[in-house]
């Protein structure tokens, strides 16, 4: 019921009932003096779709972030729908589910958002964090080429991402060597990103689609064994790894066995828990995402339960692709509108501020210092 409401900015900050009155005597905290107004930063934003088109970046900051978004994150995607002539004729496809012609890595995306970055005010810029993305994550090469991205466009970048390794319907469409949580091309990617101090949004998908009731999701191993390899890494793991079919899995014993599946929540509070995993962020961007999160009262007090718990450990984005206006933009954070609305104030602005602030602001410290110790 609480989703059909629009919720005020103000009541939706600090939980209903008692809301505005917290507001009201709460001291001025940093955020408070950045934020006012705002009604969440965006940890996850693709500017362009899957062949290169999307928003003006300046009318992005003016008009869609506004006043409503003080600080948004910027990446296009680095995967290029190829348009075959032989596969789909004269319909140009603009989305990967819409050809079966590959998809190839795209690494002029970098310099475009690098450049559209360039043609900004100071005022603009200070609102976003750019992202490389434009790499073969199968490639050995992959952070060489990272390290070009910076040399060529210094005072840019603050991480890279989001890319991606296992992803339903999209992974066996790239042309080349199929991505791997196990290839030594993504640990030297991620080496590389740790000793620059880079933000990592990475896309894993913990499960295959449809997979079979009761078994442990497919790639949870592997991703907490990369995880793990890389402590000196800050990494976002993007969509808590659901997927528009990967689903939560369901916490459930199998007739007749002993095997039992933790329930989604154990596996990610798991994870929060484990002190070997203390560098691991999970965003809840994409509207597919929000469809779990608020799917029955008990998944919404699940939701709001492991927020509250540990909101250190998540950030709000809304993976939207090229939106058209501010009302679009909009719309997946006001999806998450029953669960807002009973977070604790400090889970709250820890989600929708709090935590992009301090990953985004400590990654441009040190990714600017590493550029002026190596780039000319
Ligand atoms: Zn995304």
């Amino acid at each position: 019921m609480l989703s059909r409401l629009r919720i005020s900015p103000a009541v939706t900050a600090f939980g209903l009932g008692f809301g505005l009155a917290l507001a009201s005597v709460a001291p001025a905290s940093a955020a408070d003096s950045t934020t006012a107004g705002c009604l969440f930063h965006d940890a996850h934003f693709h500017l362009t779709n899957y062949v290169q088109q999307g928003t003006d970046l300046r009318k992005y900051v003016d008009e869609i972030m506004g006043e409503k978004i003080c600080r948004s994150t910027v990446f296009g995607i680095p995967l290029q729908q190829t348009w075959s002539y032989e596969n789909s004729g004269n319909f140009a496809p603009t989305y990967y589910l819409q050809s079966d012609a590959p998809l190839y890595y795209y690494s002029f995306t970098d310099a475009y958002i690098a450049n559209a970055y360039q043609k900004l005010t100071p005022g603009q810029q200070k609102r976003l964090d750019p992202m490389i993305t434009g790499f073969n994550p199968a490639d050995m090469y992959a952070a060489d080429h990272i390290r070009r991205v910076l040399e060529t466009f210094p005072g840019v970048f603050t991480g890279i991402g989001e890319f991606t390794i296992h992803k339903e319907f999209v992974s066996s469409k790239v042309a080349g060597d199929i991505a791997s949580l196990t290839d030594p091309a993504l640990d030297r990617l991620l080496e590389f990103a740790g000793e620059e101090g880079l933000v990592v949004i990475l896309h894993n998908d913990i499960d295959m689609p449809f997979a079979k009731a009761g078994a442990e999701p497919v790639f949870l191993t592997q991703m907490k064994e990369l995880l793990r390899r890389h402590p000196k890494t800050t990494i976002i793991w993007a969509h808590l790894g659901l997927g528009r079919v990967v689903h939560p899995v369901q916490g459930q014993a199998t007739s007749g066995t002993a095997e039992r599946n933790p329930a989604y929540r154990d596996i990610v509070q798991g994870m929060i828990n484990d002190p070997t995993l203390s560098h691991v962020y999970f965003d809840i961007s994409w509207d597919e995402v929000a469809k779990y999160a608020v799917a029955s009262p008990q998944s919404i007090a699940n939701t709001v339960a492991i927020f509250n718990k540990a909101p250190e450990r998540f950030l709000f984005g809304t993976d939207n692709v090229a939106p058209p206006d501010q009302a679009t933009q909009l719309r997946v954070y006001q999806m998450w509108d029953p669960i807002w609305a009973q977070l604790t104030p400090e889970a709250s602005q820890k989600i929708r501020f709090g935590n992009y602030e301090r990953l985004f602001d400590a990654a441009r410290v040190k990714v600017r210092a590493w550029e002026a110790a190596n780039v000319r």
